[in-house]
């Protein structure tokens, strides 16, 4: 596809997705901006259902960096353990309030090669950290994006997660990419689904390049 057939592309996606899409952002519940990082850190593997229901009591008795801080590890774990991957999460939440609080005087940081050093956080939690918090035009690429902007025709079948990232970046207006975020990841996870995406349903069916569209 021709560079300004594809930007038209993009708009029309993206477009289409706005009207059926009037509450674009994260179903993380979330007080303050460090409730929100371990939020974020929480749902990897995880449903967000499950999180907010984890983080309602979490939060209630550790609300900031610092009582997290001061947490014990095994009072931490008691509380979040129907998350997926329950020890290492508590060992990356616990690690991220000492660092927060020894080294950012409790406030979490806004820049990536700084969020990129506290434990358990990657670029895409980087990414959703940065454009949530701090409005900043970055796309972070979950699997829900990921599979959507494939399946789509948005980026190459072959691409990693980099590369669809990259191409996302280029072809997404900055002041638009912090929606488009949630666009693609809602449309992911309520109807472009995983196993059986509702194709039959979907407001994009008429220009999604899927082969394998499921109309049952
Ligand atoms: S038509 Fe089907 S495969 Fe294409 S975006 Fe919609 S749900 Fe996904």
């Amino acid at each position: 596809m021709k560079v300004k057939n594809k930007k038209q592309f993009y708009k029309e996606v993206l477009n289409i997705l706005k009207k059926s899409i009037p509450e674009p952002k994260t179903e993380l519940l979330f007080q303050n901006d460090f409730q929100l990082l371990v939020a974020v850190v929480l749902s990897a593997q995880c449903t967000d259902d499950r999180v907010n229901k984890i983080t309602k009591v979490l939060f209630e008795k550790y609300s900031d960096a610092y009582s997290l801080n001061n947490a014990k590890e095994e009072d931490i774990y008691n509380v979040i353990k129907s998350c997926s991957y329950p020890n290492s999460k508590v060992k990356y939440i616990k690690g991220i309030a000492k660092k927060i609080v020894e080294e950012y005087n409790g406030k979490v940081p806004s820049e990536y090669e700084e969020l990129i050093k506290l434990p358990g956080v990657g670029r895409k939690t980087a990414n959703v950290v940065m454009s949530v918090l701090f409005d900043k035009p970055v796309i972070a690429v979950d699997t829900h994006i990921y599979r959507v902007s494939k399946r789509i025709g948005l980026v190459d079948k072959s691409y990693n997660i980099l590369q669809v990232e990259k191409e996302l970046t280029k072809y997404i207006e900055r002041n638009e990419r912090k929606n488009a975020h949630h666009y693609l990841l809602l449309h992911g996870r309520y109807v472009c689904k995983a196993l059986k995406p509702l194709c039959k349903q979907c407001v994009l069916r008429h220009l999604c390049k899927y082969e394998n569209k499921n109309f049952d």
